[in-house]
């Protein structure tokens, strides 16, 4: 078997482990949800509780924005019909960029195809061989994957430890590009990162402060504003990412930050210049959510709320919830098969929450990641709850 081969079938991931993970009724990606309804999906043919998703202010489906993204189909078709920098640019597309850039009071913002395409083409646009990225360990992976691709130095803190990020700055050359990138929210532990010790540090060192907002919008801040709104900050963060694909029910994603920093990077970041922009249904649906975001203030406080009943109830069970403080909560299972296990069982008792294992997370922390949204009721919290309970106690976990 050469290489390639050995990693197509002998990895993890590869087809030997699928077909391993299937025959013992254990294998839960790439599985599709027939149908989407508020708090329910459609999975298997079972219409379960939801506790796995990522549209945490409930906008999929909102009719007003549904209308939006028809409506664009309608003026501007399908598809735009090339790059953005020859030809691809729609009006909605900057309409769009300014009300980024409103929302978190900064001049300007570029748009990207995707979250994953933001951080894979900003990243290297800002810093090069030569210069140095420090990055929270438990950064996503689309942060490790735009710092690798930037040749830059990658130097790692530990996680939301600010002694290490401290030592890692003082270690960094001062005479070359010093850039901090860290999640706002981190996606599989539902901390939060801390901000001001953060900011203060890059500013007693000069370094650029870049922060992820995929799991903050909409969810910190009393308006969910974000990271900055949650802390009482302004102006922390000079580069503000995030992505259109989780509480806003679209796709894309974006860098918000100076007038200056959006003009570079929609000419040099290779994801803005050489991929196809967001379809303009994608682009009014997005631009309708944050309207909402904004004219329905219930929906935060709503998911607030969600998120520390949740909390509570889980933490009261004595689950491992790590330091979570968010509505990602994650029940630590130890073990993949573990994590497997209490997947299947929440599923029979009509609650659907997914199991996350390596390399997502490190050896030996699997877990259940359950996800409230504002669409839950006490009561529905309440009945997942007893079904966590009743699944941790029949395998053992507590
Ligand atoms: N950053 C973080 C923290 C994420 O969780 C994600 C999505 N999992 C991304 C970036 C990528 O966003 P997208 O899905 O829009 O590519």
């Amino acid at each position: 078997m050469d290489s390639i081969q050995k990693r197509i079938y002998e990895t993890k991931g590869g087809t030997r482990w699928v077909k391993e993970a299937k025959q013992a009724g254990l294998h839960y990606y790439n599985q599709p949800i027939e149908e989407i309804d508020g708090k329910y999906v459609t999975f298997k043919g079972r219409r379960m509780l939801n506790f796995a998703s990522y549209s945490y202010l409930n906008l999929l489906k909102h009719p007003k924005i549904e209308a939006a993204a028809q409506e664009a189909i309608r003026r501007y078709g399908t598809g735009t019909h090339g790059v953005r920098i020859l030809s691809g640019t729609l009006p909605i597309h900057e309409q769009l960029e300014q009300t980024i850039a409103d929302f978190y009071g900064t001049e300007a913002s570029a748009i990207f195809p995707s979250g994953y395409a933001a951080n894979l083409a900003a990243i290297p646009a800002l810093v090069g061989r030569g210069d140095i990225v420090i990055c929270d360990r438990y950064d996503h992976a689309s942060i490790v994957d735009g710092c690798m691709l930037s040749q830059a130095r990658l130097m790692r803190f530990r996680h939301n430890d600010m002694t290490s990020l401290e030592s890692q700055l003082q270690r960094a050359d001062i005479n070359v590009g010093r850039l901090v990138i860290t999640d706002a929210v981190f996606s599989m532990d539902g901390d939060i990162i801390n901000l001001p010790e953060v900011s203060q540090l890059c500013r007693k060192y000069g370094a650029y402060l870049m922060v992820d907002e995929a799991h903050s919008l909409g969810v910190l801040g009393a308006t969910g504003h974000g990271i900055e709104e949650h802390f009482g900050l302004k102006d922390a963060i000079g580069i503000k990412m995030g992505t259109l694909s989780k509480t806003i029910p679209s796709m894309g994603g974006y860098i918000a930050g100076s007038r200056d920093l959006a003009s570079y990077l929609k000419h040099a970041a290779r994801s803005f210049v050489f991929s196809a922009p967001l379809s303009p249904a994608l682009t009014a649906a997005a631009q309708m959510s944050f309207e909402i975001i904004q004219e329905e203030p219930e929906r935060v406080k709503k998911l607030q709320h969600n998120s520390a009943i949740l909390l509570k109830g889980i933490k009261s069970l004595s689950f491992n919830t790590l330091n979570t403080q968010t509505p990602i909560v994650p029940i630590i299972c130890g073990e993949d098969e573990t994590a497997y296990r209490m997947a299947r069982l929440c599923h029979e008792s009509g609650v659907y929450v997914l199991p996350v294992v390596s390399p997502a997370v490190p050896n030996g922390l699997a877990r259940l990641r359950v996800t409230v949204t504002s669409a839950h009721s006490e009561d529905d919290i309440v009945y997942a709850l007893e079904v966590f309970e009743h699944a941790g106690r029949s395998i053992g976990l507590i």
